[in-house]
């Protein structure tokens, strides 16, 4: 579905990315790991528009979407998750989730004034929407908190219900369980395990926790230095000595 190739990320004369190559097939969760340094973040900021790269391609199903703004790629259902933003943090839950760009009508003054009955008809789609997006995350609960007084674990379940409210095909999700218990943490991955089953969503998941990896993800990439060292389950990938010397030595 993506296919990277020759990537090179460069900040100053510090190579983050240094021609770094990976496919990651359609309907696959991929885990994406290696030691702290290693360039991952900053290959999903290249490959979801976030960054410009220096060089290289990446194409998706063979269009090439080198380079392109996070809105197109946004239109073409490829999604990076971010943390919620401050400005989101004192609206409620179910609010974030309605705020999610998708075209609504009531962009301009022109429609606000002419098209009332189409805005109150897109907002409770959009209602209804979000509402099935909690349930499906059992996060409805919440519906009416502050997205600011949500755990970490919670803000997590919210950015991946985000990716919901549109025609997401393929998600990047950087560091699920960083500061996340284990029970959220399986909720976590319980909802991105059924969105890769019922609704076809591929996954690239940068994750440090290798119990959450070796739970979700096939296959696993390693990354260090900027490259791609090996590729394969998890079993495989511990057992390589690049990968191993690549940990060890930091
Ligand atoms: P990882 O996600 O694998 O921990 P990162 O992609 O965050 O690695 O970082 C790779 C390297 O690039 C790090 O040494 C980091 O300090 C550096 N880096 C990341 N972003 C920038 C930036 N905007 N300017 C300069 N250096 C950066």
């Amino acid at each position: 579905m993506i296919v990277v190739e020759d990537l090179h990320k460069h900040f100053g004369g510090f190579h983050a990315v240094d021609g770094a190559s990976l496919s990651i097939a359609e309907g696959s969760i991929t885990g994406l790991i290696g030691p702290n340094g290693a360039g991952k973040t900053t290959l999903f900021n290249v490959i979801a528009g976030v960054l410009p790269p220096t060089s290289g391609r990446v194409t998706m199903k063979g269009e090439d979407i080198t380079g392109l703004p996070p809105h197109e790629l946004f239109d073409k259902g490829l999604l990076r998750t971010f943390q919620i933003a401050h400005e989101f943090s004192s609206m409620t839950v179910r609010e974030n989730l309605m705020m999610v760009p998708g075209g609504q009508t009531g962009e301009t003054l022109w429609n606000t004034w002419f098209h009332r009955a189409r805005i109150r008809e897109e907002e409770a789609t959009l209602l209804k929407r979000a509402d099935e997006v909690l349930e499906f995350l059992t996060i409805d609960h919440l519906k009416d908190e502050k997205a600011g007084n949500l755990s970490g674990g919670q803000k997590k379940l919210l950015e991946l219900g985000r990716t919901m409210m549109v025609d997401a095909k393929i998600v990047f999700l950087d560091e699920v369980g960083a500061g996340v218990n284990r029970t959220l943490l399986n909720t976590i991955g319980d909802a991105i395990i059924r969105l890769n089953k019922e609704r076809g969503y591929t996954f690239v998941v940068i994750e440090h926790d290798m119990d959450f990896i070796d739970r979700l993800c096939d296959p696993v990439i390693c990354m260090a230095e900027g490259k791609v060292l090996a590729e394969g389950t998890l079993a495989e990938i511990k057992a390589n000595e690049h990968v191993i010397e690549a940990y060890l030595g930091t």
